[in-house]
């Protein structure tokens, strides 16, 4: 249930609401947005709406029948915009770039690639995976411990954020060591248990979409992140399994404009691990951001052709940079903008 405020409702008025809405058993969460603050109600049994419409300062009170609630545009009408260390870094006017190798699998590998990166002289968030969610048990598993060790110095060396895969609630204490941000890979995506802890942290979440999962099923994953009070969610197309063979997965575009009626929350796209092959992540790139992704995430690696793992799909830093370029032409057209440091 959500209870939109009038917009000269009194603090004292809202907070009437939210006891209300507490000592019935349910969680309130409060939106403050630019004209109306909203109250999402969770977690509780039944309420009878007409006891909240006849409380003062209320305008309206709105029964969700949808699963996810403080995921929706309903409880937020503005769009969400997460900072990292006080800076806004997605979801507002800058366009995100998250880029780096798929593995961290030394310091000089990450060193040499954030090196490069940092060249092009725009904002980029460094990503390498620490912990590998392989298909084969055989294929190297990640460095661990020692990998976000790397990306830390690393990143701290070239003043740059960090995002790695958290694949288990028993790494948590490492990642809120190491990391800036927390991925949540497709295979996880529907791993409750580790959702729903990620919602008792404040770093934000990327959440990737799972690999058959409805837009549906991916925004409410997204809620068990946001029920448990963390606001800080990133949504993540990479992809979805089709019939189709010519590419790894299919990318699915679409769910950008989808998404962006139904949530507030910020959408970026990784066509590296949509397309599966480097010719096509550009292309694919440029087309999520015209189509009002909040920023992209690609696979960068020094040396592609010596790459632990993923390499066809990687970019040479070079290729990468010229997509940058390219995607400041097209941020534009659709409100954003790449910004130099
Ligand atoms: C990754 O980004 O490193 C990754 C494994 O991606 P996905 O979960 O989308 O397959
Ligand atoms: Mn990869």
């Amino acid at each position: 249930m959500l209870v939109v405020m009038k917009q000269n409702a009194s603090e004292d008025e809202v907070k009437t609401v939210i006891n209300y809405i507490e000592n019935n058993g349910f969680r309130a969460h409060v939106s403050e947005g630019e004209i109306n603050t909203v109250i999402g109600a969770v977690g509780g049994k039944s309420m009878d709406k007409r006891n909240l419409e006849i409380l003062d300062g209320v305008q309206e009170v709105i029964k969700i029948s949808s699963s996810y609630k403080l995921v929706s545009r309903t409880f937020r009408s503005e769009d969400s915009v997460v900072t990292v260390k006080g800076k806004e870094v997605i979801g507002g006017k800058s366009l995100c770039l998250i880029a780096g190798p798929c593995t961290v699998e030394s310091y000089e590998q990450m060193r040499d690639t954030a090196a490069a990166l940092k060249q092009i002289g725009v904002p980029i968030i460094l990503r390498g995976g620490a912990f590998k969610p392989r298909t084969s048990p055989y294929s190297f598993q990640g460095l661990g411990e020692e990998g976000l060790q790397i990306l830390r110095r690393v990143a701290d060396e070239f003043d740059m954020l960090v995002a790695s895969e958290i694949m288990e609630i028993s790494q948590l204490s490492l990642f809120l060591k190491y990391a800036d941000i927390l991925q949540v890979g497709a295979r996880n995506m529907q791993n409750f248990n580790l959702v729903r802890e990620l919602g008792t942290i404040d770093k934000p979440v990327i959440l990737k979409r799972g690999l058959s999962a409805t837009i549906e099923e991916w925004l409410m994953s997204a809620e068990y992140i946001m029920s448990g009070g963390n606001r800080n969610v990133i949504l993540c197309e990479r992809g979805i399994r089709t019939y189709e063979t010519a590419t790894r997965n299919t990318l699915d575009l679409s769910a950008i404009p989808v998404v962006k009626k139904l949530s507030h929350l910020p959408i970026i796209v990784d066509p590296s691990h949509a397309t599966g092959i480097r010719n096509k992540v550009a292309p694919m790139a440029r087309a999520s951001v015209a189509a009002g992704a909040d920023g992209v995430m690609i696979e960068v690696h020094h040396c592609p052709d010596k790459a632990v793992c993923d390499g066809p799909q990687s970019l040479y830093p070079d290729q990468f940079a010229s997509l940058v370029s390219d995607l400041g032409v097209i941020a534009p057209v659709v409100g954003k903008e790449v910004v130099k440091i």
